[in-house]
Order: C-alpha cells, then structure tokens, then sequence
C-alpha cells in the first residue's frame, strides 16, 4: 500500500500544479512568466507548495514580506481594523493615516506624506511633483539612471533606464532621459533648462544589487542644489529598514567615510533629499505605497492636484503602523544589519572559493546580489538565463530567491530572518554552486 502511494503521489502533484496553471492559462493575463510552483501557504520565512513541500523564503515577495508570512501581529491589526473601518475615501481625515505619516516623518525629515497603493504609484506621484514644481518656468525634464527600475505604469517604463521594459509601448511619455549610475559627470552634462528633478535608486535592485557611494549621492544633492532641482531616491526595494537604516541612503552614508574636503564631500550639512518613494515593505503584504516630501516642497502637490481612491486607509495605515511597532520593538533593523553582514560576509567566502561559479557578492543588509559566472557550461545546456537557472536550482533544493539581471539572484528576506534560516539558506547556496561546478 505504502509503494503505490509513493507512486500515485508525484501524480497527484503534477496535477494539482497543472490544474492551477491551466487556471490561470484560461483566465489570467499571461503578462508574468512565472516559476512552476504553486505556493498555498506559509509561516515566518517559510513558505508551502499544493505540495505540502516547504521552502525557505529569501525572497520574501521581493522585498516585501517584511515580517515574514502569516505573522500574528499583521493578522491581529488586519482583524481589529476591520471590525472597525476599513476606508473611507481621502474625502475625510483618519487618525491613522496621519498618524503613519508622522511615524514616517520622524524617521526622515521635516515635511509631509502622500499614500497610495504600490511602488510604482508612489513614483508617479514623484513625476507629478517633478511636473508641478518646474511648471512655471516650463522645466519638465526628469534624468534617471541605465538599469534602474521605477514600476510598470507608462511614466514608470519611461522613467526606468532599461529598454526591455519599453518595448512595444512606444510613443514613450516624454520628459525622461538616463544616464549611467554613479557617473556625475553624466548626469552634469545632461542637465538642460527643462530639467526638473533627478531620480535615483540608492540601491539599484531589479538590476543586480548595484550600491551607489556615499560620493555619488553627495554629488547629486550639490548638482540639484547647483541647478534647482529636487532630488528623488527611489526607496521602492531596498528601504524600509532592509539595509539596518530607515532608507537605504541614510544606510549608505553612515557606512561610506564622508571626506568634507573632497569635492562635493560635506558633513557639515544633515543630508536630504527633496522626496522619496516607498512601498513593498511598508504594509508587510498588505499593499501600501507612499511618498515624503520634504517640508520646503510639501505644498507643491496642492488639493486638488494628486489622489488616490485607496490611498492610505485606515486599514493598510493600520497594518503599516504595526510592522513599524513591531520592528522597533524586536529591534529588526539591527537583526537585517546584523544577519546582512554575516550573509554577505558568508557568501564572499564562498566566492572566494569558488570564484569560477561565484564571481561576485554585492549587498548592504538583507538586500543581497550573488553574480553567477554565466559562461559556465552547466548554463549551457538551458535556454533559459542563468538567472533562473540557479532560481529553479534553489526551488528544487527547497529555497525561494529572486532573479535580476541575467546571471544575478537576490536575497530578500523578512527582516526577521533567524540565524539558524540564514545557515540554511547559505547550505543551499553552496550546494548549488558545487553542482554547477560540476
Ligand atoms: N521601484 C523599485 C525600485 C522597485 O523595485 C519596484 C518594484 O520592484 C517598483 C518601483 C515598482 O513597485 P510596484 O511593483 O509596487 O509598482
């Protein structure tokens, strides 16, 4: 009895998996390419497939499982406000709302917040600041970076440095323009009269995990200070505490020795920017996108000028006010810091091991970059790029991870991640590097 169940199993399996991508065959958008796995539910870093078979998550929905799956705290605040009052439209004030606004304020700067529903919302409420703030002496123009990624929407593929997203979208909406990553000079030299603002990942994510230095940004502040321009970090991926600091630029300049007597170098100013995105993390799951501006530019967008039919309702306010409470409480910036380090650390060794497979290491918290060597002949035998490959390689040994680039993989855990999980996971990487050695 006990064999033909252990034959009949995969069956079941394949079907129930094949049931529910016929599914979505016949009535889903097919606009995804998505992985073969069919995910039913999950608890802290873990998640289960139809299976029954368990993965560790470090992928965390990209960035944005911030207390991991399932976590009581997000269900108690889910319960209770929605027993309460789950919206209301922006016609009216919330308590909540303002008060997740202030909570967002104290951790950046003086100035005011705007709620909306995802990242790529809160980047379009950036271009419409950009927009209204040159409106008058018709300054439009807003210059972002090659390999950055701002969101989906028309203005978000306008605005993201990569053609693959544009293709076929064509006429773009006009007013962007990219120039390389951490290159001043490039930027400098593509500032026009029209130009409006300038927009940055501080760390670039969908591309690879590329960490601007503290020089970089430094510059930016003084060339936007220079012309007038606002200044937009792009926190969509790597903020929310995910680096050990609030935002990932306040991370990098604590890290990075500020040299007051190099060019651009100033400690002696609190550094700013004029407005950053965010979403992903901030509602744990629950989706929640909003942008700061900072107090001089806060009035820009006046009533009447900018909304959003769900933006912050007491609902997401109120899940997103928890996770803040319970990152504070369980001191989750420092576990990110602290696990971050001990990964990236980890994880060079084993690049430095098997540099052959391995070649490099990128990261700040727990956002992580591994860059696989793709001319190894066990990507050869695929199609697909080597990105994928070593994501399907992990999904078979029982960990979830997220491609970027082609021969890049992210790590992007909930910020509660345990020691014991980070040991795992690094057992799976190694694994997989010494099969691709082969
Ligand atoms: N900006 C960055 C840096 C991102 O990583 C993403 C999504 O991955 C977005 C914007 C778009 O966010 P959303 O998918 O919530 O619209």
């Amino acid at each position: 009895m006990k064999e033909v169940l252990a034959q009949t199993q995969p069956a079941i399996v394949k079907n129930e998996t094949k049931r529910v991508r016929e599914l979505f065959e016949q009535n889903v958008v097919p606009s995804y390419a998505r992985f073969d796995l069919v995910l039913e539910r999950g608890e802290g870093s873990y998640v289960w497939d139809s299976d029954g078979r368990r993965y560790l998550d470090l992928a965390a929905g990209i960035a944005v499982c911030s207390l991991g799956h399932a976590h009581p705290e997000i269900t108690k605040a889910l319960t209770e406000q929605s027993q309460k009052l789950i919206h209301v439209s922006n016609l009216y004030y919330t308590e909540l709302q303002g008060q997740l606004a202030k909570r967002i304020v104290d951790l950046i700067a003086p100035g005011r917040v705007f709620f909306c529903n995802s990242g790529a919302e809160a980047n379009e409420g950036l271009f419409k600041l950009a927009r209204k703030f040159g409106h008058d002496e018709g300054r439009y123009e807003i210059i972002t970076t090659l390999d950055s990624f701002h969101g989906r929407t028309l203005a978000g593929i306008a605005a993201t440095g990569q053609d693959k997203v544009k293709k076929g979208f064509e006429p773009a909406v006009t007013g962007f323009k990219h120039v390389p990553f951490s290159d001043l000079d490039a930027m400098r030299r593509a500032i026009t009269p029209q130009t409006a603002a300038i927009l940055v990942e501080p760390i670039q994510g969908e591309s690879g995990v590329t960490i601007a230095t503290p020089e970089y940004l430094i510059g930016l502040r003084n060339l936007c200070d220079e012309h007038r321009l606002l200044l937009f970090f792009d926190e969509v991926q790597a903020g929310h505490f995910r680096t050990g600091k609030f935002q990932s630029w306040q991370r990098i300049l604590e890290v990075g020795a500020i040299d007051p007597n190099r060019p651009g170098g100033s400690v002696n100013r609190p550094y700013l920017p004029d407005a950053v995105s965010m979403a992903k993390s901030l509602g744990g799951g629950f989706p929640i996108g909003a942008f700061w501006v900072r107090d001089k530019f806060s009035d820009v967008l006046s009533a009447g000028t900018h909304a959003s039919t769900f933006g912050g309702t007491p609902l997401a306010c109120a899940v997103a006010l928890r996770i803040l409470d319970v990152i504070k409480r369980e001191s989750l910036a420092e576990n990110a810091r602290r696990l971050g380090d001990f990964l990236i650390s980890e994880l060079r060794t084993l690049s430095k091991k098997y540099p052959n497979v391995l070649r490099a290491v990128r990261g700040s918290g727990l956002i992580i970059g591994l860059e696989f060597e793709p001319k190894l002949a066990a990507f050869g035998r695929e199609e697909k790029s080597p990105a994928i490959q070593v994501a399907n390689r992990l999904h078979r040994a029982g960990v979830l991870t997220v491609p970027a680039a082609t021969s890049v993989i992210r790590l992007l855990p909930a910020l509660n991640l345990r020691r014991s999980e980070a040991e795992e996971g690094l057992h799976a990487i190694e694994a997989a590097i010494v099969d691709l050695k082969q």
